[in-house]
């Protein structure tokens, strides 16, 4: 027999079980967004390549290695999106949301990254992301970080993560450092590995997140960017603390903290846990003035994070198992006979118009009263309805609570309304 065809590695199915836990999270996202006024943008999962090329990096873990690209049947070159905020920038030029004005958006959706699969890192994974335009700072960079908070502890996990600050300066600050660094690392080139022997010349600033712990341990050695930092940043990063600290939100000050795309500068930000292994970043965010005008756009202002749905839900589910359930069914219909099923069919329907919260799940597929009992007890359902040819014939519906013991008790239509609307609490 052909052997059964599973899902693509690193490509995970999102069981019914978890997807209700999911959705509670994201409903959590999008009441604490929207109470910042942060509108949502739904955008494209296929980019051209070259927006990815040009925006993250071609010096970049995910320009180098981790993309999934592929020709067209055209023969352009497009690529699965292996983060939101470049196709969220290039929706925002290309629709006039970036000229003279301020914007704050956020989406959510799969992101796609050929990374060696492990717990925590997919290839199909999801993010929350939170971008905002036109805003210099540091009041925004503030405001984001707050939202961040709120989540968590909307969350119920804001004791397991905390909060790392760096900030990058301006272009000409980092060019300055990136001497610095390459005269440093050249120094004990012979100790440095492929990966960051590479970088030395391309990209000296990313051997500072390099994953390695003997790099790790040269990198402690480094000199920092914060020692050579001008006024302007100084003030901006300043400016930065100073709201955190009014907000009461702790942080610590992580000069080594540089993140792993090429875009951004000054504000760089990481919510990280200790619970989670080695994949601890559950969010990371920060200031991309110049990606915006590389894109083309004038408006120079930017400021985003992005947060792994995966790592989060991992975190969420530390949490007590019943705070993450919502009854799935309130009432499960059970109808016998083929009267009662269409009779039985009619009220569901009218129970739904007259109820609108109440979840019903009518019986479908036949059998005895008593089979269609057991499966009313597993769906979790408060309470049966009950439609059989006694019922049908005196215009009656048989009504039993399958939580509480009590007998089973006969209504009208009408009745019925009123018991369901009062035992689940539901408005009308
Ligand atoms: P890491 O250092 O863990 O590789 P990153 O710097 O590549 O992360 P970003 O591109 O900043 O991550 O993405 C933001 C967030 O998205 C991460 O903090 C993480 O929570 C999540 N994330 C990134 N890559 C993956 C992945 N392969 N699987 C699951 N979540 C991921
Ligand atoms: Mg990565």
């Amino acid at each position: 027999m052909a052997k059964n065809i599973q899902a693509i590695r690193g490509m995970h199915d999102v069981l019914p079980e978890q997807t209700q836990k999911w959705q509670r999270v994201e409903s959590v996202f999008q009441q604490v967004l929207s109470s910042y006024g942060y509108q949502e943008i739904r955008l494209p999962i296929v980019e051209k390549t070259e927006l990815f090329n040009r925006s993250i990096g071609e010096v970049t873990d995910i320009v180098e290695k981790e993309m999934y690209t592929f020709d067209d049947r055209n023969g352009d070159s497009l690529t699965l999106r292996p983060e939101g905020t470049a196709g969220c920038l290039r929706a925002g030029i290309e629709h006039g949301l970036l000229h003279n004005q301020i914007q704050r958006l956020w989406y959510y959706g799969p992101m796609f990254r050929h990374e060696r699969p492990q717990k925590g890192r997919y290839r199909q994974f999801y993010q929350l992301g939170v971008e905002t335009y036109g805003m210099a700072g540091p009041d925004i960079d503030a405001e984001i970080i707050v939202i961040g908070h709120r989540l968590w502890t909307q969350l119920g996990i804001r004791d397991k993560l905390e909060l790392q600050l760096n900030t990058l300066g301006s272009k000409e600050e980092r060019q300055h450092y990136r001497e610095e660094l390459i005269v440093y690392f050249s120094k004990h080139e012979a100790l440095l590995d492929d990966d960051s022997r590479r970088r030395l010349q391309t990209n000296p600033l990313r051997i500072l997140d390099s994953k390695n712990p003997e790099i790790q341990a040269l990198v402690e050695q480094a000199p920092t960017l914060m020692n050579s930092l001008g006024v302007d940043s100084l003030n901006h990063f300043k400016g930065l603390t100073g709201l955190l600290d009014d907000l009461g939100i702790d942080y610590t000050i992580n000069p080594r903290l540089v993140r792993g795309l090429d875009y951004y500068g000054h504000t760089v930000f990481e919510w990280v846990t200790c619970e989670l292994g080695a994949q601890g970043t559950v969010c990371a965010g920060g200031r991309y003035d110049s990606l915006v005008e590389q894109l083309g756009a004038r408006n120079s202002s930017a400021i985003g994070f992005a947060m792994g749905m995966e790592r989060l839900m991992a975190l969420v589910e530390m949490l007590d198992e019943v705070s993450c359930m919502t009854r799935l069914v309130d009432v499960y219909m059970i109808c016998v006979g083929d009267k009662a099923q269409a009779v039985g069919m009619v009220l569901a329907e009218k129970l739904r118009d007259q109820l609108p919260e109440l979840k019903l799940q009518f019986h479908c597929g036949g059998g005895s009263f008593k089979s269609q009992f057991k499966k009313a007890d597993k769906s979790g359902a408060e309470v049966a309805l009950i439609v059989g040819d006694v019922e049908v014939a005196n215009n009656k519906v048989g009504v039993k609570s399958l939580r509480v013991h009590q007998d089973q008790s006969s209504m009208s239509q009408t009745e019925v309304v009123g018991y369901l609307q009062q035992s689940l609490s539901l408005e009308c």
